[in-house]
């Protein structure tokens, strides 16, 4: 759990209080706004808030956190039973097509197309090759390179033929909509963890425009935030940018009117290090391993969290040349960081990014 912490954060300004239902009130001058914060844990994550409302806003701070939590059980979730994903998955190799609801079916054609604009770097059928890489269980924690070194020795780089197999399996284009229905072919499985932050950060905005008590907000849900109105004192949110190889400090940040999401995919994030080689958690669909095509970070500003989260995995996976394109495609632009330390801004993020 400790290194979402580090993931991504505003620049630095608030003390942090962690622990569920732990509220930090500050006057906010004249509006009557106060800003209220909380951090607690939720889709295997950090979420942090912080929300300008003219009430107390513990309620609306437990909504927000529903939203993410209900989009996890009763939608998203690979592993737990009540949700969509895991029925359809369940279902896979149905001749007669799987029932989808409307609004997943939706996304789920929106995430098909970023696959096939971005020549297939973001697939969510790959989660079995995924799950044999295990990143996430041998992760560096904290991010500082202070595994538990038992764990890093017990790691194993999968067998070729082992990846060659799931990639077998997997294939966004195999996987076909018509009408309510999705076609899975037998053992392809759908994996939405490259795009749930993202899409929680879509569901937290509808809730907030429902609150008129909410002037303002900043969201954290692991590494993708989202902005919403105004502070009080006015003055723009300012979204801090991690430097990944000195994860405690900044490379820069993006200065931010109103509503905006921003999601972050990094070698830093998750990865084990063995015999000087560092693997990490973004896979390359072509060849199964972790994507190597020159960079270490990549962050990706738009106006929807689904799509700045599914942007971040694709051209991290894609480099940096070829981002542009697709980034135009979605009118979304990125800071991308290259392995040598090089700051690649994408046409457009010169208004937003500012170096620290
Ligand atoms: P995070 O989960 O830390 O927000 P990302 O948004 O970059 O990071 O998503 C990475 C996750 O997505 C991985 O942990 C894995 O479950 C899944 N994944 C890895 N590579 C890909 C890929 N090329 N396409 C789709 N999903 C991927
Ligand atoms: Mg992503």
């Amino acid at each position: 759990m400790k290194s979402f912490l580090k993931n991504l954060r505003y620049a630095g300004q608030y003390t942090l209080l962690l622990g569920t239902g732990l509220w930090l009130l500050t006057a906010c001058g004249r509006e009557k706004s106060s800003q209220y914060q909380s951090v607690d844990t939720a889709m295997g994550t950090v979420i942090r808030q912080t929300v300008y409302a003219t009430q107390d806003a513990s309620e609306i701070m437990a909504g927000i956190r529903r939203e993410i939590t209900t989009l996890e059980d009763e939608w998203i979730s690979r592993r737990k039973k009540s949700s969509q994903i895991y029925q359809i998955n369940a279902q896979s190799g149905s001749e007669k097509g799987i029932d989808v609801p409307e609004y997943l079916l939706q996304m789920l054609e929106n995430i098909f197309q970023v696959s096939e604009e971005s020549g297939g770097t973001l697939d969510i059928t790959i989660g079995e090759a995924v799950r044999l890489w295990n990143i996430d269980e041998y992760a560096v924690l904290d991010g500082s390179g202070s595994a538990d070194v038992k764990e890093v020795q017990e790691f194993q780089v999968p067998a070729r033929e082992a990846l060659a197999q799931a990639l077998e399996r997997a294939g966004y284009e195999k996987v076909k909509t018509e009408g309510e229905k999705i076609y899975l072919p037998q053992g392809t499985t759908l994996d939405l963890g490259a795009v749930g932050k993202g899409m929680a950060c879509d569901e937290v905005l509808g809730y907030l425009k429902e609150q008129p008590a909410v002037q303002g907000a900043v969201i954290t849900i692991g590494g993708s935030i989202l902005t919403y109105g105004q502070k009080p004192e006015g003055g723009a949110w300012k979204v801090g940018i991690i430097d990944p190889r000195d994860t405690d400090g900044y490379m820069g940040r993006l200065v931010l009117e109103g509503q905006w999401c921003v999601s972050t995919s990094g070698d830093y994030e998750r990865y084990v290090e063995k015999d000087g080689v560092r693997y990490h958690h973004i896979i390359d669909p072509s060849t199964g391993y972790p994507a190597d095509a020159g960079l270490i970070s990549v962050t990706i500003l738009s106006r929807d969290g689904w799509l700045s989260d599914a942007l971040s995995t694709a051209c991290f996976v894609l480099g940096a040349e070829k981002s542009v394109a697709l980034l135009e495609k979605y009118d979304a632009y990125a800071v991308m960081v290259e392995k040598d330390g090089n700051i690649i801004l994408s046409p457009g993020m010169e208004q937003y990014f500012r170096a620290e």
